[in-house]
């Protein structure tokens, strides 16, 4: 179906200010942004304006009880300056996913991917040149009924947003595998992204970097045993000749599209890829026998993320990123994909277009 949306353009566009070679990271936003709401059980209001504050009731249920999900997507563009997206149906369907668990109402995937598509068409020449770069886009749902009690809001809003982000120069992270907390529980929400499962992860992460490590490597929250994942990324281990990477059939793990498209770039490349539980200690054993290779972060801001040292209680392991070839591989092909420098043969980058927009 084709949704029509109003759109209303400013006529102060801010894009003057910004020098595209420095573009400080989360706090450029551009010009517009689309909103909806869900008033009596339907999407309305389809709208696409300048960005500004709303007004909210302090009994907001999304603030006392947490009915808040979100996205995190990226445009980028092929040589000429035409926006592209990245699977945008594969996130639209986890947005469908975190909204079921919490008790939200989902979206039409045609709608949250037309959404999106004009948007970023609208602000495509926020889109920096230069490679590596992009416009990071977020599209979030949050309730709107004013009510103190717990039960699910009766309203929504439905917002995306859009920030111009420069080519992600990683630095290899160091990660310490975490054995007092815990990111998710079989039965949780870990598998939804929602606002809660971050505010929870802030302390542990704070512990961990008051101990010189960057973020944290979550363990199972039965025996602090299995490998989860590490704070907005999914992880691979390269142990001998085999990509290894935790199975997220248990729902405590988020499912990753970065994750989900690295298995399957580096299958058709040939390698042989497990998605299984794996234990700290065969991470260890690895480790101690010279069969620990790479291990790496999968997300859509870094895309690869390099890990060069993991602290399990006294055992550190370090690791020299600078060798690592599969994880140099799956990010230069998934950029490559992005760039529109190579076949994209799985169909999975489509063009943002404005379409249905009744200037207004
Ligand atoms: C968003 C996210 C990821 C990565 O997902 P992508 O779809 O690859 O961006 C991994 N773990 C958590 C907890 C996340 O929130």
């Amino acid at each position: 179906m084709n949704y029509k949306f109003r759109v209303s353009l400013t006529e102060n566009s801010r894009i003057t200010s910004l020098d595209f070679d420095n573009i400080p990271f989360g706090k450029v936003f551009t010009d517009h942004m689309f909103v909806a709401d869900y008033i009596d059980g339907t999407w309305t209001n389809l709208e696409i304006k300048p960005l500004e504050y709303f007004s909210v009731h302090p009994a907001n249920l999304a603030w006392h009880y947490g009915q808040s999900i979100f996205e995190g997507m990226k445009a980028s563009r092929d040589e000429e300056g035409n926006p592209l997206l990245f699977r945008p149906e594969l996130h639209a369907q986890r947005f469908n996913a975190s909204a079921e668990r919490m008790c939200m109402p989902t979206i039409p995937e045609d709608l949250f991917v037309q959404a999106i598509s004009n948007l970023v068409a609208v602000e495509k020449k926020w889109i920096p040149p230069a490679k590596g770069s992009a416009m990071y886009i977020r599209p979030f749902m949050i309730a709107t009924d004013e009510f103190i009690g717990v039960r699910p809001s009766n309203n929504y809003k439905f917002i995306i947003f859009t920030l111009p982000v420069g080519p992600y120069y990683s630095r290899p992270v160091k990660l310490k595998a975490e054995e007092t907390y815990i990111r998710a529980a079989k039965g949780g929400v870990g598998d939804a992204k929602t606002a809660g499962n971050y505010a929870a992860a802030l302390y542990p992460t704070k512990l961990a970097e008051q101990d010189g490590y960057d973020q944290v490597l979550w363990l199972d929250a039965n025996e602090f045993k299995y490998i989860q994942e590490v704070g907005t990324m999914n992880i691979f281990f390269v142990i001998g000749d085999t990509v290894i990477t935790p199975s997220t059939s248990e729902g405590t793990i988020l499912r990753g599209i970065t994750r989900r498209s690295i298995i399957a770039l580096l299958k058709d490349k040939g390698y042989k890829v497990e998605e299984r539980p794996l234990s700290i200690d065969e991470v260890v054993e690895a480790y101690d026998n010279g069969h620990l290779k790479e291990v790496f972060g999968s997300g859509t801001a870094a895309v690869v993320a390099m890990v060069n040292e993991i602290k399990y209680r006294d055992t550190i392991m370090k690791l020299d990123h600078e060798s690592y070839k599969i994880a140099k591989l799956a990010k230069q092909t998934i950029d490559d994909l992005r760039a529109r420098k190579t076949e994209d043969k799985h169909g999975w980058i489509v063009p943002a277009t404005a379409e249905n927009i009744l200037v207004s």
